[in-house]
């Protein structure tokens, strides 16, 4: 496990929608990961978004893990209410020069910037040279700023759990990135950091979709001063009949509609443990038992270099 600190994981579920294979898929390798090594997880609901998290998620996440046998060791812990931790960390970089405002719109951006690896664009740095008589027009015409971090020609990378050596040039593949936004609401990578740092977590697994998300979150862990990253661990992603990955949208992947066809939360993770290599044989079962055959190298080995897996 590297540098030998206790192994604490996580689940970080956004409440925003009931989960589906993909979430319970990534949740079950995050569970047998920290159990594995002796080690707890911690439960994060992710609210951030008061839009669109919703309360009714944020029970419904809880009990479905509670059901589906994954069993949190600390938490539920909330970003709401966590504005003050995350305005000192922006104000830390705000004191050290590093963020400055972007009065840019969705249609300035959309017109700017070509779409990046997938679903990332990389910002072309048009705020971060404004004059201070361009700020003061732009803040005159009363147009709200989002802040955005200043970053370096520099690459970072890291060696994923899962899919092996991973860099990225954070000024030509990332770019510039949002800390707060335009609303004021810090951002989710901003958030996260700040969390899994002050929640001392140690392991992040979670979906492939946000591996390119990781390099950020290295070097604004660095920037504030966080002891050590955690280790990330990027687990494929289920994709549906129609070649796209499954999403809230999809509802016949969510939990509630799985749990209709297979019957029970332990039919539902045998299914999804076989699926994915977890299990021989789709027999039902608990995160439990399959913590008996998990071997973390061989499921590195498994699924290394592997981005998706057919619903
Ligand atoms: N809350 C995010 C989600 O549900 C996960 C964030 C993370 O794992 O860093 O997609
Ligand atoms: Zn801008």
């Amino acid at each position: 496990m590297g540098s030998g600190r206790p192994v604490k994981g996580r689940f970080a579920p956004s409440p925003t929608g009931r989960m589906h294979a993909g979430n319970v898929y990534a949740a079950l390798v995050a569970w047998l990961v920290a159990k594995s090594a002796g080690g707890t997880m911690v439960l994060r609901i992710e609210d951030l978004d008061r839009e669109r998290s919703k309360p009714r998620y944020i029970d419904q996440v809880q009990r479905d893990f509670e059901a589906l046998g994954l069993t949190w060791d600390e938490g539920p812990y909330f970003q709401h209410g966590r504005d003050e931790a995350y305005r000192d960390a922006f104000h830390l970089l705000q004191e050290r020069g590093l963020v400055y405002p972007c009065y840019c719109t969705r249609a300035d951006l959309k017109a700017a910037s070509a779409p990046h690896f997938g679903e990332k664009a990389v910002y072309p740095g048009t705020c971060r040279n404004l004059s201070p008589d361009a700020r003061r027009e732009r803040e005159e015409a009363g147009r709200m700023p989002a802040w955005r971090l200043a970053v370096p020609d520099d690459a970072v990378a890291f060696d994923d759990a899962f899919q092996g050596a991973y860099a990225q040039n954070l000024a030509s593949e990332c770019g510039d990135f949002v800390v707060r936004r335009s609303d004021g609401l810090f951002a989710y990578q901003l958030a996260v950091v700040v969390d899994d740092a002050e929640q001392g977590v140690t392991s992040v697994v979670r979906g492939v979709d946000l591996l390119c998300s990781t390099p950020q979150q290295i070097h604004l862990g660095r920037l504030l001063g966080a002891a050590e990253p955690p280790r990330y661990g990027h687990v494929p992603l289920f994709v549906g009949p129609d070649g796209r990955r499954l999403s809230k949208r999809h509802k016949d992947a969510d939990l509630e509609a799985l749990l209709a066809v297979y019957g029970s939360p332990e039919a539902v993770i045998g299914r999804i443990a076989h699926k994915s290599g977890l299990a021989p044989t789709d027999e039902p079962t608990t995160p439990e038992n399959l913590l008996h055959i998990f071997d973390e190298k061989e499921y590195r080995a498994h699924v290394c270099g592997s981005i998706s897996i057919s619903w």
